[in-house]
């Protein structure tokens, strides 16, 4: 078996990883390199051949790890993938709007390529190549351990970080010997509103770790719900909004989550109104809606008495264009979710256009950051941005949460490799900014554990549990070389002999050729 990591590894988005398991070839992840990756990276190169793929094992539908299944497929792969059933749900508005926003750009770019008179680009793919990839899905529910071929069985477990996302187990068996890996796709955080926390595993020979905030520690939950809830009465007392870049999915509803509470308890000012204002979040609370029993048991236990976790009054989902800029207008009292989660694009700009330079105004980051991002440039304390060709003051205050993060952080992470007791021997850290897994892979090396930080292109041959057979292939090698040359030497001797022997004027051509035939054969 060997691993070869071709996305997701130094970098926290492109998750990619692709396994050799006997004549096989299996995928974990095929995600979409965004915003400074995107740059660097590109995404329309694959680092393996798609067709020769046998099978898709995707780990949870954030596009990180899912956005580039149509590309994929358009490029021919026509294998199967397994995700959970949740997972397969929200991949459908997933790749789907994803596509858009491809054939969206390439239509932009074109128009200004036409008009400098080069031909159009191709966008990187359409919502055709989506549709015929989701017909590839094979749901598979958690705890449904099952045989992928002869040599490859896998389990999904609870990872904790979005509806559907699992801890993947793979139980691998070469020459005879067994071993198995995990991949930890994306750990959750503990005390994430709706999500279970992530399942241990208690075994593991080899581990795929991820390792986001490998170096940071989030603060108390509920000491920042509590803060937000007070930044979002305050800026009401102010007279201004509350602008939240949010992804669409899983932090959208986690926020809700969070609102609802604090909005039954009546400790939200009664005047506020809060919007999500993305198409996306509006599908995707839905797929939520209709998947409760994955969620924990406290949500569960609501849902049973009757409160809906994710209404409450003063909620409003804005599907219309019409509709998100008629919120430009609010002064004073919305509270506005909006993608994309690291303002990076999507109708979260123009709202950051309305009120970034309004100071009775709040902006509040929930999610990760990526470097370069307008959303990280933000946080970083800049004081104009550019939205839409016009200049803005950043006057508005600027608040991130990281405790509200849909990742386990540095403690999360390294509790979760604790309490594997059986192993690992080695641990390959991906999903990381450098310094993140860096610090992740001194804190467990510290502790005894063999890291290592993976790098894209990495390539790791797994001997430790099959037997060494190409060191035996060698030496057969070797000795069947020597065998061949000797033979082929004494063939030679006996030839030259042969020929220095004949008597041209007794032995006819057809004697000589025969002898010489003889000689060769000999063995
Ligand atoms: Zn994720
Ligand atoms: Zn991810």
């Amino acid at each position: 078996m060997r691993i070869e990591f071709s996305g997701g590894a130094g970098t926290v988005t492109g998750s990619s990883h692709l396994l050799r398991i006997k004549d096989k070839r299996v995928l974990l992840d095929c995600g979409l390199y965004q915003g400074r990756d995107e740059k660097d990276r590109g995404n329309d190169v694959f680092a393996y051949i798609p067709s020769t793929i046998d099978v898709l094992i995707l780990s949870h539908a954030h596009i990180d790890h899912s956005g580039r299944i149509p590309l994929l497929y358009k490029r021919g792969f026509r294998g199967k993938i397994y995700a959970t059933p949740p997972a397969i749900a929200l991949c459908k508005i997933l790749l789907i709007d994803s596509a858009y926003i491809h054939g969206q750009d390439a239509e932009w770019e074109n128009k200004k390529r036409s008009r400098k008179g080069l031909p159009p680009i191709e966008p990187l793919y359409t919502v055709e190549d989506a549709e015929n990839a989701l017909k590839l899905f094979e749901p598979l529910d958690f705890y449904q351990e099952k045989e992928i071929f002869d040599g490859l069985r896998i389990n999904f477990i609870e990872a904790g970080h979005m509806l559907g996302a699992a801890i993947t187990e793979l139980y691998i068996e070469e020459e005879s010997r067994k071993m198995k890996l995990v991949y930890s796709g994306d750990l959750g955080n503990n005390n994430i509103p709706l999500m279970k926390e992530p399942k241990e595993v208690t075994e593991a020979d080899f581990l795929i770790l991820e390792s986001t905030y490998g170096n940071r520690l989030h603060p108390d939950t509920k000491t920042e719900e509590d803060e937000l809830i007070a930044i979002i009465n305050d800026t009401y007392q102010r007279g201004g909004n509350v602008i939240i870049p949010s992804f669409a999915v899983g932090r959208t509803q986690e926020l809700i989550y969070i609102l609802n509470e604090y909005a039954e308890a009546g400790k939200l000012a009664p005047g506020i109104k809060v919007y999500v204002d993305s198409p996306l979040a509006s599908k995707s609370t839905d797929i939520f809606k209709a998947n409760m029993s994955y969620f924990d048991k406290e949500t569960q236990e609501k849902m049973l008495k009757g409160d809906h976790v994710l209404e409450f009054e003063n909620l409003f989902f804005t599907e219309s264009v019409q509709d998100s800029m008629a919120l430009n207008k609010v002064r004073k009292g919305a509270v506005v979710i909006s993608a994309s989660g690291m303002a990076t694009a999507g109708r979260i700009r123009h709202h950051l256009k309305h009120n970034l330079w309004r100071s009775e105004c709040s902006v509040v980051f929930v999610g990760y950051q990526a470097v370069g991002s307008l959303g990280r440039i933000l946080q970083e304390g800049i004081k104009e941005v550019t939205l839409f060709g016009e200049e803005i003051a950043v006057n508005a205050r600027i608040h991130s949460f990281s405790g509200l993060s849909g990742h386990a952080d540095r403690n999360g992470l390294y509790n979760w490799v604790k309490a594997i007791r059986k192993g690992p021997k080695e641990i390959f850290l991906t999903h990381g900014d450098p310094e993140a897994s860096e610090a992740l892979k001194t804190l467990l090396q510290d502790d005894g554990y063999n890291v290592r930080v993976a790098r894209e292109g990495d390539i790791i041959p797994i001997k430790d549990y099959i037997k060494l057979v190409p060191e035996i292939d060698v030496y057969e090698m070797k000795k069947t070389a020597i065998e061949d040359a000797l033979l082929r030497l004494r063939k030679k001797e006996l030839m030259v002999k042969y020929i220095e022997s004949i008597d041209f004027e007794r032995e006819t051509e057809i004697e000589i050729l025969s002898k010489m035939k003889t000689i060769l054969k000999k063995q």
